[in-house]
């Protein structure tokens, strides 16, 4: 597994992206200044790590082996997670003092982009749109801060530091003791810091965050500890049609999405080109994500759909409808079903603290919470069959399994559970996303639990 303590702090990816380092370049995250400032600090890191990661992806075993590693931990309950949001503005001046208005409107943008409820997913190709997913995480403004005191979860913190961009690692607006601001409990708030990240007058930095700890999409040498986890947003682009982005490039990024992009890396996403734009191969390196196509670079703010940067089996063209690729905001419409699910799955194992604290929504009606709390469904793929746990009290009750595919048609029938632990055989399950239904005597459904056999 993962060694529990790294000291070094990496936003995943490769070198820079653009590498020439022009004074008006702008990356929408954060990757560049990290990784130069390791570079910096241990020379030759930049091309040890291509390497190792190259070579773990050829000997064949890079991705399957992370993919089974999700899987193994992978079940999915149909409900709704509500995690509170605590947004701290750090301001030196009145103009970085960014309205109420922006922080509720950023609020409503995640909520849209993360539930698939965007208005713009109209826009998405006919291709892609069946792959478009909700993540079934929605957002709240914090309503109790960590001592239990009311707050509207919108911190406003004056600071004497002018600017917080860095060329390397910068962190410090997470600490008070160095002029920013403490997380609130990382454990229980998904904290947000909103400053100004511009360095030397440049809006070069739009945006950061780190993968949850121990994420096996990512290597060890990338996670933080709960001090910094988190979400930092340059002020000029917090919220949807921020004033203060007013030039091309900030222009281009006003929809609230450079949120969204950077909450999608806080639950565990990489970029849809797998940061590998300086290996020979570009299209070597996947995301671990099966329903994007493979793509060789990010769409440095275009809206090309027209771009095929790696041409694969069922070639498709670029996804630059994904918030995980660099173009524009308003071309970006959508997370995949696999993104997703992978998001989702983030929040149950490697973030699961913070939906202890959270408002879990059930979607499916369950008319015994007793038994949603006490059925797992899961695929085992290397016995080749779904698993179906009960605990004793919910076998005194007669329970009937039966699974359905994407199109709703039963492929498996009906079958009494008698059994605290029943195998499925999941041979004749042809790849693709399922659902599992416990039903009662009276055909009332007690549970769905959605699946992927792959
Ligand atoms: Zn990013």
């Amino acid at each position: 597994m993962f060694r529990l303590l790294s000291t070094v702090a990496l936003l995943g990816g490769f070198a820079s992206v653009y590498g020439q380092q022009a004074k008006d370049f702008v990356e929408p995250c954060g990757h560049t200044a990290v990784i130069e400032h390791l570079e910096k600090k241990y020379p030759g890191f930049k091309n040890s790590y291509d390497r190792r990661y190259i070579e773990t992806i050829k000997k064949g075993q890079g991705i399957q082996k992370r993919k089974k590693q999700i899987r193994d931990t992978t079940y999915f309950y149909d409900s709704v997670f509500t995690v509170p949001v605590v947004f701290h503005i750090l301001y030196n001046n009145s103009y970085e003092n960014v309205e109420d208005s922006l922080i509720f409107n950023q609020v409503e943008v995640l909520n849209e982009d993360f539930r698939k409820m965007n208005a713009d997913t109209v826009n998405i190709r006919q291709i892609f749109k069946p792959r478009a997913g909700d993540a079934k995480i929605k957002f709240v403004l914090a309503e109790k801060d960590p001592n239990g005191n009311p707050t509207n979860g919108i911190n406003r913190v004056p600071t004497t530091v002018a600017s917080w961009g860095s060329n390397g690692v910068n962190n410090n607006m997470k600490y008070t003791a160095r002029g920013g601001v403490d997380a609130w409990d990382p454990r229980k708030y998904i904290n947000v810091w909103i400053c100004d990240l511009t360095l030397n007058g440049q809006d070069r930095v739009l945006g950061f965050a780190y993968p949850p700890f121990g994420h096996p999409f990512w290597q060890s040498n990338v996670f933080v500890s709960d001090p910094e986890q988190g979400v930092v947003i340059h002020y000029k682009c917090i919220g949807r049609n921020n004033r203060r982005a007013n030039t091309s490039v900030l222009l281009a990024s006003n929809k609230g999405r450079v949120a969204t992009h950077e909450f999608g890396h806080y639950f565990g996403l990489r970029h849809i080109w797998a940061d590998d734009q300086f290996s020979a191969n570009r299209c070597l390196l996947d995301d671990y994500i099966e329903d994007t196509p493979l793509q060789g670079t990010g769409s440095n703010f275009t809206c090309q759909k027209t771009r095929n940067t790696c041409v694969e089996a069922n070639d498709a063209p670029d996804m630059v409808e994904n918030y995980m690729d660099y173009s524009t905001h308003e071309c970006q419409t959508m997370f995949t079903k696999g993104q997703t699910d992978v998001m989702y799955d983030a929040l149950r194992t490697f973030r699961r603290d913070i939906i202890a604290t959270a408002e879990v929504e059930v979607t499916t009606r369950v008319f015994d919470t007793v038994i949603y709390d006490q059925v797992l469904i899961f695929p085992r793929p290397s016995e080749s069959v779904i698993v179906v746990e009960l605990t004793k009290e919910v076998l005194e009750s007669t329970v009937n399994f039966s699974v359905y595919n994407s199109l709703g048609q039963k492929v498996i029938k009906e079958q009494e559970l008698t059994s605290n632990e029943t195998y499925f055989d999941s041979r004749k399950l042809s790849p693709g996303h399922y659902v599992g239904v416990l039903k009662n005597n009276n055909q009332e459904i007690k549970k769905t639990v959605r699946f992927i056999i792959d």
